[in-house]
């Protein structure tokens, strides 16, 4: 059975996984499992950076195949923001709450047709020992090949939040197919939201590799 590490130290995000890229010959384990200390910079100024940065810098220390990836929100109105800073949108510490409040804010009085946004998903795979091919980005002499694969999920921000399914934005992002003032992901099934979200795509898209690599 191969071992793949997935770039991560939260159980929900290494159980999604599991379940969406569905690799029932491999066994996916976490940055805990495999006894990683260290924290990757996640400074990067794109999706793409950040999560090939994680993918070769956890690769090195475990030694192992690794898997990282990097999402966020891109809001029209704010010239694409907040992207790489979703996270710490209303400050290092912030809550989802006060992620959510402030961008409710700064979008106040916009009508549905100027409140459009998209999540994204970036995943990176780095095989340590892999040469580098044609299908990956060099990291330069040596460094193993990356393959990157993307998905996005694309909606409008909603009023006020509703539903209380999910995490971070998923209160107040209505999918594109709603109308305004719809169903927001908050209000998702888990199964649902798996079928459409930005993270299901791209795992779809990296499934696709893994089995190909045999995994
Ligand atoms: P990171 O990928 O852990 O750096 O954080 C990405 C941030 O984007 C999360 O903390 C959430 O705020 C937001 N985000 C990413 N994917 C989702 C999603 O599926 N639903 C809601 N928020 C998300």
């Amino acid at each position: 059975m191969r071992t793949l590490v997935v770039a991560t130290r939260s159980a929900h995000k290494l159980a999604e996984l599991r379940e969406l890229l569905h690799l029932p010959d491999t066994r996916l384990v976490s940055l805990d499992d495999v006894g990683v200390e260290e924290e990757a910079p996640e400074d990067g100024d794109t999706f793409d950076s950040n999560a090939v940065f994680k993918a070769r810098y956890y690769a090195e220390r475990t030694r192992l195949p690794t898997l990282a990836d990097d999402s966020g929100i891109e809001v029209d109105a704010l010239g694409g923001g907040p992207g790489v800073r979703t996270r710490r949108y209303a400050g290092e510490r912030a809550t989802d709450e006060e992620n959510n409040e402030k961008l409710l804010r700064e979008l106040r009085g916009l009508p549905p047709a100027r409140r459009g946004a998209r999540y994204r998903c970036v995943l990176a795979l780095v095989e340590p020992g892999r040469p580098s091919g044609r299908s990956g980005t060099s990291g330069g002499p040596g460094a193993p090949a990356v393959v990157i694969r993307r998905g996005t999920f694309e909606g409008r921000i909603a009023t006020e939040p509703r539903g209380r399914g999910g995490f971070g934005y998923d209160p107040i992002f209505e999918p594109a197919w709603e109308p305004p003032g719809g169903r927001t992901v908050g209000l998702y099934s888990a199964r649902e939201k798996n079928r459409v979200s930005h993270r299901a795509a791209a795992a779809r898209a990296m499934r696709r590799v893994l089995r190909a690599r045999g995994y």
